[in-house]
């Protein structure tokens, strides 16, 4: 039985599969799931869903990677560094080319759900980006934020009518924002419901608007938020502020104000998933002779003996010196530390003079080497 809960499984693609075989599978299971397709049939549109919410993820590198790391969490609303707020509109590109449109039509009021306007309306989510240094992601931080966030008006509450008056309920459609249409067509008499044109669906109308909103009920004001950003996390991916979004309209729901964070790279060490790499330099002799030398890790620098004969790419791994993952700081990555042996460019003559010598002493393994290489040449061309 198939994991409905991973996506590559819901693809039904290896989790090396490419961005192509990815997009082939999904365009396949979306034809055959499609609503126009399955008309009235829930557990296709369920499949379709489904399907739609793993390509999402999938074919973006950024969250591929971080559902690599982290699975599901990594997207779930409100945990630490959710991921958060992916949207359709993929999808729906696409489903443009092969559907000819009729798509969004679908996905507009989150699959059917069809919101009478004058109903308890969600506010809207606000997005925004934030950047934070490597060092910052590393050992996680505080931030305050200020953004201009729409308000309810303080003056009329958020009804929109100037204090004193309050808004009419509209006489065309009584209030319930919505007019019934009668059309004649071939096939009889066709009725069909739609907002009210005179009130645009909103039930009520004001003839006295508020001063202070212009009769929209919100303002836009500075708001300050602090942030409280987690150890480890990378770009990409967002906090979820839960009801920190713009506000609800009549008794809605606010919306989640999402910050997708950006990480400033760092001058020595490269983030890989939850590792650090590094390139460390060693020179020519360290490199044959062996040295104790310190290498720099994010907290602090770590002694350590470089061994006789220690190659350009030899990769050391320093066990927990990677990015705590965000579920638990506990686990962490490692961090790779890659030697590079630098070869001296300027020399002087005592120094040249002393490899001359070295060189004359002859080099063994070196003879080696070179002669098995050459014989692997010749072998190539018999
Ligand atoms: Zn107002
Ligand atoms: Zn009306």
């Amino acid at each position: 039985m198939a994991d409905n809960n991973d996506f590559y499984n819901i693809l039904g693609v290896s989790r090396d599969a490419s961005n192509d075989e990815i997009k082939k599978a999904y365009r396949k299971l979306a034809k055959k799931y499609h609503p126009d397709a399955n008309p009235g049939d829930k557990s296709a549109e369920e499949k379709f869903k489904q399907v739609s919410e793993a390509y999402d993820i999938l074919s973006d590198s950024e969250k591929r990677s971080a559902y690599d790391q982290f699975g599901k969490a990594a997207f779930e609303n409100g945990g630490a560094g959710g991921y958060g707020g992916y949207t359709y509109a993929d999808a729906s590109d696409i489903f443009e080319s092969f559907f000819g449109g009729g798509f969004s039509d679908i996905f507009g009021g989150g699959f059917g759900s069809s919101q009478r306007k004058n109903g308890p309306k969600r506010g809207a989510d606000v997005q925004t980006r934030l950047n934070i240094s490597f060092e910052e992601s590393f050992f996680g931080t505080k931030k305050q934020i200020t953004l201009s966030m729409q308000e309810e008006c303080p003056t009329c509450h958020g009804s929109g009518a100037k204090p004193g008056t309050s808004p009419e309920t509209c006489r065309n459609c009584g209030g319930t924002g919505q007019e019934r249409v009668q059309q004649q067509t071939l096939f009889g008499t066709m009725s069909s419901i739609r907002p009210c044109k005179v009130c645009r669906g909103e039930g009520k109308i004001i003839k006295s608007p508020c001063p202070t909103c212009n009769g929209s009920g919100r303002v836009k004001r500075p708001k300050t938020l602090e942030l409280d950003i987690p150890a480890g996390i990378a770009t990409g991916q967002s906090l979820r502020l839960s009801g920190k979004g713009e506000p609800g309209e009549r008794g809605g729901q606010s919306g989640d104000l999402l910050v997708t964070m950006y990480v400033s790279n760092h001058s020595v060490f490269v983030r890989e998933g939850n590792n650090i790499s590094l390139e460390m330099p060693i020179s020519f002799s360290q490199a044959a002779l062996g040295a104790d030398i310190s290498i720099p890790t994010m907290n602090g620098e770590e002694k350590y003996t470089i061994k006789e004969g220690t190659q350009t790419g030899t990769v050391l791994t320093l066990r927990g010196k990677g990015f705590p993952t965000l579920q638990n700081n506990k686990i962490c990555g490692d961090m790779l530390v890659k030697f590079k042996v630098i070869v001296p460019r300027k020399l002087n003559e005592k120094q040249k003079e002393l490899l001359r010598k070295f060189s004359e002493e002859g080099h063994e393994e070196f003879e080696e080497s070179r002669k098995s290489f050459f014989e692997k040449i010749k072998r190539k061309f018999e």
